[in-house]
């Protein structure tokens, strides 16, 4: 695909989606292509932190390290959180850290701040224009833009979807769905609050939302009984601040899914017999997860979500030291219960909401709670989703859904249209590129999908006189 250069300073990139993915590309994109007007629309009123670090952080904490998230701007998290230290409730964590402020497991709320000052800051100093609005629409060939709720057309010379994370998937039971008692989205303003502390509870899904949840409701003085469900029951494991082991996938990963796991448990017995942490070798893994994911077929792919995702999950995606100790407190007090087995059927009964679980091994048992929640994560088939402007891009052919739906098809992040051809003029980056690049969530996966967007919206290359 030829690539243009955005240079002039009447060229627009649009960017929509103001969290963590849409700021950080704004940065990178204004370094690279200084004499661009890059305009951010976000359709929330704050600006920067996105769902993961906004309203619904309160009260949860990062999973990984201060240090892990350098967003390459000035200053850094971890030199804005010693500056800042006395803002937030660190004497905990500090002390889980030895004192070092870069192995901090600090407030999640606290990144969203950061990350709403550096946003306040670029705006203020004319790095980029933000708009407050959802932006629900494309514009019509030739055209190239988007179009505002409100009906304002933006011509652009690139348009960057970073919409991110979705309320979660519905759970595809009826009787459950449209039950006062099914809580369909976590992270919903006040979605929780009409629980009553000794309400039992039962959340679909035993990842971190779960987490999150369990902790947000003792937190909020709940006592009664939590129940978490899903197929394999597995809990997130329990981070480790641990050097990082030699990297033993280099040249030629793993060609199949099975044959990564024979050997990551082959390089974890290696570490544990010398003492060091199952966490470093996983952690070794990450910055080629990338290559791994794109050398495999589709039945690779599909055999290694179906069969090893959960496990991939848990070690990968970890909860801080503190979170975790809470967590086990619940589960040994029996707050807690995690159940490992498939819901078959829901109905109300009486002021309960009874629920059909067919266990692992074949037992068969009936669960009863006041509420049941979602807590499957972020929807990822974007067929699915309520956003108008992914239907409007499927609609008009210049997105399309992967066969594995877990995002958008995209080549070195530019959109593949229905046609098969990789666009000129429409990218994505963070959550949605899950497709291309399975590793798309955390800091360092998107700033470097940021950079690399950037170099290329600013490639030298004239022959067209517009855009890229
Ligand atoms: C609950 C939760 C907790 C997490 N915690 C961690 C963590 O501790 N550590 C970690 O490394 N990762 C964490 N993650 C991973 C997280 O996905 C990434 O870190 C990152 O926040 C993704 O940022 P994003 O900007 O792509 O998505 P989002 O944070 O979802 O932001 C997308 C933004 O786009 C806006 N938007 C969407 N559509 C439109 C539209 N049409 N018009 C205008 N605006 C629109 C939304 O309002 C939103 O603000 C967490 C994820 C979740 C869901």
């Amino acid at each position: 695909m030829t690539l243009h250069a955005v240079r002039g300073p009447k060229q627009t990139v649009v960017i929509v989606g103001g969290g963590l993915s849409g700021l950080l590309c704004a940065l990178q994109v204004r370094k690279l292509c200084p004499e661009a007007r890059v305009l951010v629309i976000e359709r929330s009123l704050r600006r920067g932190p996105g769902l993961a670090y906004g309203e619904f952080a309160s009260g949860h904490v990062l999973n990984v390290p201060s240090h892990r998230l350098a967003t390459g701007s000035e200053p850094s998290f971890r030199d804005w959180l010693a500056a800042n230290a006395d803002r937030y409730e660190l004497a905990q964590a500090l002390a889980e850290a030895n004192g070092r402020i870069d192995d901090v497991f600090a407030p999640r709320s606290a990144f969203g701040d950061f990350l709403e000052e550096t946003a306040q800051r670029s705006i203020q100093s004319n790095v980029f224009d933000w708009i407050q609005a959802e932006a629900i629409g494309f514009l019509p060939p030739p055209r190239r833009g988007v179009v505002l709720v409100d009906g304002t057309e933006l011509d652009a010379a690139a348009v960057i979807l970073a919409t991110g994370n979705e309320s979660p998937a519905p759970l595809g039971m009826e009787s459950l769905e449209r039950s006062q008692r099914h809580i369909a989205n976590p992270w919903a303003s006040g979605a929780l609050d009409k629980i009553a502390p000794d309400d039992d509870v039962i959340l679909v899904g035993t990842g971190l939302t779960a987490v999150d949840v369990t902790l947000a409701l003792r937190r909020a003085g709940h006592t009664a009984s939590i129940t978490a469900v899903s197929r394999r029951g597995l809990l997130p494991r329990k981070h480790k601040l641990c050097p990082p082991s030699k990297p033993f996938i280099m040249d030629g990963g793993p060609a199949s899914p099975a044959e990564l796991l024979v050997r990551v448990r082959r390089e974890v017995t290696r570490a544990m017999e010398a003492g060091a942490s199952w966490q470093g070798v996983i952690d070794t893994i990450r910055p080629v997860a990338r290559d791994i994911w794109q050398s495999w077929t589709d039945a690779h792919k599909r055999s290694f979500l179906r069969h090893l995702r959960s496990w991939w999950d848990v070690y990968r995606h970890r909860m801080a030291p503190r979170i975790a100790d809470g967590l086990s407190a619940l589960l040994a007090e029996g707050q807690l219960n995690v159940v490992a087995g498939r819901i078959t059927a829901a109905a109300e009964e009486g002021p309960l909401m009874a629920l059909d679980v067919s266990e692992r091994g074949g037992v068969r048992r009936r669960l009863h709670a006041h509420h049941v929640i979602n807590c499957t994560g972020p929807a990822t088939d974007v067929r699915a989703l309520p956003s108008p402007i992914i239907t409007d891009g499927l609609d008009h052919g210049y997105i399309r859904r992967d066969p594995l739906r877990l995002g958008i098809e995209t080549s070195a992040c530019a959109a593949i249209a229905e046609d098969g051809v990789a666009s000129d003029w429409l990218f994505a980056i963070g959550p949605l590129t899950r497709p291309e690049f399975w590793e798309t969530t955390a800091v360092p996966e998107i700033l470097a999908q940021g950079r690399a967007l950037a170099e290329r919206l600013s490639a030298a290359d004239t022959t067209r006189g517009y855009g890229i």
